[in-house]
């Protein structure tokens, strides 16, 4: 049998998202450390819903479920209001 996991989806689309969004042309701006990565995620995913998942299977089918457009959308703009929202405050290229 597979070996049971605990994880929460949201957060591995959140750091996923979190690290292509500020390797994009339109957060040059903003510091892409992995300080910075780590604070932005944490209040992104503060302000989202967890997604936990205990095998691998469900695991997948989460995958699947948060890559739906509309729910893309919404962690999407959590995420952009959290690098607004915490590179200001550690922004360390200004
Ligand atoms: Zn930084």
């Amino acid at each position: 049998m597979a070996k049971p996991i605990l994880k929460n989806v949201t957060e591995e689309i959140v750091l996923g998202l979190v690290r292509f969004l500020l390797q994009s042309p339109d957060y040059q701006t903003f510091c892409d450390c992995d300080d910075c990565q780590m604070t932005i995620a944490s209040e992104a995913l503060n302000n989202l819903p967890t997604y936990y998942v205990s095998s691998n299977d469900a695991r997948e089918e989460a995958f699947i479920a948060l890559k739906a457009p509309e729910q893309l959308e919404k962690i999407n703009k959590r995420i952009i209001t959290a690098i607004h929202t915490a590179g200001k405050k550690t922004n360390h290229k200004n």
